[in-house]
């Protein structure tokens, strides 16, 4: 019965992701005007605006001009959903409140995964405004203790820094965008610091495959910019549930 009400309630807010995904990069309010088709400008009826279901019954097209509707947002809600369900297997027991600053920690990184693939940018609303939040969250985080979340978020944006200045004076490069900097603050301070390389080390590892798969298939160069933000939120994503897996893995294959 939980599981049911977790649920639902993940696609409900999967489909506010939606919203923030679309308005956040073009600077529009998140609260007004209510959603719109962004072709015909119509608002969408409550009935067109239950998640998953309407995408269904509609065939992926607004009622009114029958413009396509994006995979993305019956796949954002099913994986909100999702979110929250797994969240609270592992999580529930230990703590209901660990288990709320979880979804709400993943939710922000589905939301900055998917408009950095989009847009390459990452809105300091959720770097900087999560950052802060999950800093004073440290002080509460039964995982971690706050001095590792403020060394690992701090280090890791000092390290991001460093690498940032290095690719701009050698490679003449934006390698790494400062967004990325301000987003290793977000992951420190949720992960801290065993977590957090485990992030990194999935981020590096899937943004090095899929770049060798665009160089070789896509015809891309090595100088072409990769949105590491989705990669990180990727990374953080599987660190979150199974980083302590990951890391007794290496240390055994280390010893
Ligand atoms: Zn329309």
């Amino acid at each position: 019965m939980e599981e049911v009400f977790l649920i639902l309630l993940g696609l409900i807010i999967g489909s506010f992701l939606n919203v923030l995904i679309y308005r956040m990069p073009i600077g529009k309010s998140i609260v007004k005007p209510r959603s719109y088709c962004p072709k015909c400008k119509k608002p969408i009826k409550f009935y067109d605006n239950i998640p998953v279901i309407s995408f269904i019954i509609l065939r992926g097209k607004c009622r009114g001009c029958k413009a396509k509707i994006s995979l993305q947002y019956p796949l954002v809600e099913i994986f909100t959903a999702f979110t929250f369900w797994i969240s609270y297997s592992f999580y529930f027991s230990i703590s209901p409140i660990y288990t709320l600053f979880t979804i709400m920690f993943l939710c922000i990184m589905v939301v900055l995964a998917i408009i950095d693939f989009k847009h390459m940018i990452l809105p300091d609303e959720l770097t900087i405004g999560g950052g802060v939040l999950f800093l004073i969250y440290s002080f509460f985080n039964p995982l971690i203790t706050y001095k590792d979340a403020f060394i690992s978020a701090f280090g890791s944006a000092l390290v991001f820094t460093l690498l940032y200045f290095f690719y701009l004076k050698v490679r003449k490069i934006e390698g790494l965008g400062f967004g990325d900097v301000k987003m290793m603050i977000l992951l420190g301070a949720f992960l801290g610091v065993n977590k957090l390389l485990i992030a990194l080390l999935l981020a590096s590892l899937s943004g090095v495959i899929i770049g060798f798969i665009f160089i070789i298939f896509k015809g891309k160069d090595l100088k072409t910019k990769l949105p590491f933000g989705t990669f990180l939120g990727l990374g953080a994503y599987v660190s979150v549930f199974w980083g302590d897996c990951v890391l007794r893995f290496i240390q055994s294959v280390l010893r």
